[in-house]
């Protein structure tokens, strides 16, 4: 267990049933071509370039079915740079999971698609940074990422995938909105996540570049709705699915649907974390290459450390609200707090909502700078840990 700034150990006894890990992720590597200023890689990436093989993979692929695991997520950086992936793809068929590939389609190409079909590959996610091919390549940092990617999403759709298309948005894209969902449409998208930015990792660092104002979030809300009823009258059955950022929130998400009950991320090195964010958090969490995944899910103490509510302070300990939203982010609450324990800042009635809300207020006024931190490895290099 490491040094924690964390304040009040939960007693395991106190933890209440938790469910299974029904929605493993797998992110295969920290390698992508790519350099999203929010991308949600740990800050240190370039310094994590440990991965797991296949045949530990696949033990810890068989090890979630095991535990009730059904839909298997394929991740990164850009899993496309795993030369095993059709290999994972066969072997997680075969054990009866339920697949995704989260893809930038940098790197992906025709065979490749016909190959992770024929090995059962069920959905593909394909990322756009954005509908305008200048915005696009300049946030991706690659010139040819927007053509390959429509030449990519037109090859998922070619070959009979039913595909998501997902663009994250902030304040450099949201206006392109009634754009975005044009191509949706033209790229016969069955899903479309319009996911607002969350501010963890890269995208905290870039907040003040990223976080829109609550004009554009209201308009980008207001067109996506208005497309829906003219998509919908259309017989359109494309899904347009708009999420909003906590920041202009008063009360936080259910953060992954309550700590360690329902999500198992795994990292390129073998770390199981109960949510993509967790490693920022100062808690030492297990690794698939030391235990079973069992025994993480069930016995270890990064799992067990915020289920049930022990562990809360006030005001969530006393509050009607803690079963719906469990205090929210613990990732947040101990970036913008320094303590996981306390409330997710986003609730206004958190003692740091204000740090939410001065975020919102930096957002309204004008760009200081424009320059943004990409996500590569030089610069990822400024965050190693001596
Ligand atoms: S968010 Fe961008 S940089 Fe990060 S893994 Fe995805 S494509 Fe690569
Ligand atoms: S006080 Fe805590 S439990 Fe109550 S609404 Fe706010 S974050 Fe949720």
């Amino acid at each position: 267990m490491s040094s924690s700034s964390c304040n009040g150990s939960p007693s395991l006894n106190a933890v209440p049933t938790h469910g299974q890990p029904l929605w493993l992720l797998a992110e295969l590597t920290y390698k992508c071509p790519l350099q999203c200023p929010y991308c949600a890689n740990p800050l240190d990436f370039a310094n994590r370039t440990t991965e797991l093989t296949t045949a530990e993979w696949i033990k810890v692929f068989e090890e979630g079915r095991k535990l009730g695991a059904v839909q298997l997520g394929f991740s990164g950086g850009e899993p496309l740079v795993r030369q095993d992936l059709v290999t994972l793809i066969k072997e997680a068929r075969q054990m009866g999971y339920y697949s995704n590939l989260i893809t930038s389609g940098v790197g992906l190409n025709e065979r490749k698609v016909g190959e992770f079909r024929e090995a059962g590959l069920d959905h593909i996610q394909v990322s756009f940074q954005a509908a305008d091919e200048s915005v696009n390549n300049m946030l991706a940092g690659s010139k040819k990422a927007f053509e390959q990617k429509l030449k990519m999403a037109r090859e998922v759709k070619a070959q009979g995938y039913p595909m998501v298309l997902n663009f994250v948005t902030h304040r450099h894209n949201i206006d392109q909105i009634d754009r975005i969902i044009e191509l949706c449409v033209e790229l016969e998208a069955d899903y479309v996540e319009l996911a607002t930015c969350q501010y963890y990792g890269w995208a905290y660092e870039n907040r003040e570049n990223l976080l829109p104002t609550r004009a554009q979030l209201e308009r980008a809300e207001r067109i996506t709705n208005e497309y829906r009823q003219k998509l919908e009258a259309a017989g359109n059955p494309i899904k347009l699915i708009f999420v909003t950022p906590d920041y202009y929130e008063e009360r936080p998400k259910g953060c992954m649907n309550g700590w360690g009950q329902v999500f198992l991320t795994v990292t390129p090195d073998g770390t199981a974390l109960p949510c993509h964010s967790a490693k920022m958090l100062p808690i030492e969490f297990p690794n698939v290459r030391d235990h079973t995944l069992d025994h993480i899910w069930n016995e270890s103490f990064g799992f067990n450390h915020y289920r049930g509510y022990d562990w809360m302070k006030e005001p969530c300990r006393s509050c009607d609200d803690k079963e719906k939203d469990f205090g929210g982010c613990r990732c947040q609450a101990y970036m913008m707090t320094g303590d996981a324990t306390n409330a997710d800042p986003v609730c206004s009635k958190s003692e740091h909502h204000h740090l939410i809300t001065d975020a919102r207020a930096v957002a309204e006024q004008p760009l200081l700078h424009e320059e943004m931190l990409f996500r590569n490895e030089k610069n990822s290099k400024v965050f190693f840990r001596s």
